[in-house]
């Protein structure tokens, strides 16, 4: 946690149809579908806004400029997005991507706070649409009250409402959040499974949140297929896929053997850092001459 302040002091607000798409899908399972309804509705109507300022090995400022290098110059959030059946990335310049990642982030890890297995479970689902640091905060106060399933699952939903509603979403995320800790004190004597598919029968719970809980508490691989993922593996040419599932069966197949939690992590430190979804900071990216999607 709070590696962050070592090189990069960024604040991101990100809104997209894309991660609209996201939460909807992982609130699909919640159990109340008219609060669903009212997240996908609002989060459809939403823009991107984002700003960051880079410092260390990576100062400089982002120009955003296109030069049409590979990706045809698109002045959009999907710039540099492979289309459907064009070049995808063999396994010997994929390896190489990750590498030039891996040296930047060497100690890239999930930076949300937890004392549990179900407090980093309940997180994961808060965490859509929102900033880690946004979850951290509105989660010191919601586990000083309620710090394990059996406590969340009693609770007055109005009173974890107020507690969550910095996140955004908070009707369907507070059901969300009280539905699936109902359900692991009634089916799972108040433990958090271990398995994806167990998990991923918990209300508000998805295979990117499974995978979630699964790498960073077990260390049982899985790659997280969120909105970052998403579009840094359509950048890098390592799926041409839109579905989260397809994504992840690319990735599956492209690094194998692989740590695919590590991995997952560290692509998303690079989405929060520099590239971003409308503008990427091609200049100051250190795998900019082998990117296929750089603009530089
Ligand atoms: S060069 Fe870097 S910032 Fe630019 S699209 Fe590629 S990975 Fe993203």
């Amino acid at each position: 946690m709070g590696q962050v302040k070592k090189t990069t002091k960024a604040n991101t607000k990100t809104t997209t149809k894309a991660s609209a798409k996201a939460v909807a899908k992982e609130s699909a399972r919640a159990t109340t579908t008219a609060s669903t309804k009212t997240t996908t509705k609002a989060s459809t109507k939403a823009i991107t806004k984002s700003t960051g300022k880079v410092t260390g090995k990576t100062t400089g400022k982002a120009t955003g400029k296109t030069t049409g290098k590979a990706t045809g110059g698109q002045k959009s959030a999907t710039r540099g997005v492979s289309k459907k059946g064009s070049h995808k990335a063999t396994r010997q310049e994929a390896a190489a991507i990750m590498k030039g990642l891996l040296e930047l982030y060497p100690d890239a890890c999930c930076e949300l706070t937890y004392d549990s297995d179900f407090q980093l479970l309940t997180a994961v689902i808060l965490s859509a649409q929102c900033t880690d640091q946004q979850v951290n905060k509105v989660t010191k106060a919601l586990y000083a009250e309620f710090p394990d399933a059996r406590s969340l699952a009693e609770a007055d939903l109005e009173r974890v409402k107020t507690l969550i509603k910095p996140t955004g979403y908070y009707n369907a995320k507070a059901k969300n959040i009280q539905a699936c800790a109902q359900m692991l004190v009634t089916r799972f004597n108040g433990k958090v499974p271990t398995t994806v598919e167990e998990l991923t029968t918990l209300p508000g719970v998805g295979r990117k949140t499974a995978n979630v809980v699964l790498g960073v508490i077990h260390n049982i691989p899985g790659w997280s297929v969120d909105t970052h993922v998403q579009r840094l593996s359509k950048r890098f040419s390592f799926t041409n896929e839109e579905d989260p599932l397809k994504i992840e069966k690319d990735l599956q197949a492209l690094f194998p053997g692989e740590d695919w939690s590590k991995l997952s992590i560290t692509i998303i430190w690079h989405g929060r850092r520099l590239c971003y979804a409308r503008k990427p900071a091609c200049h100051n990216c250190p795998i900019n001459t082998i990117c296929p999607a750089s603009e530089v």
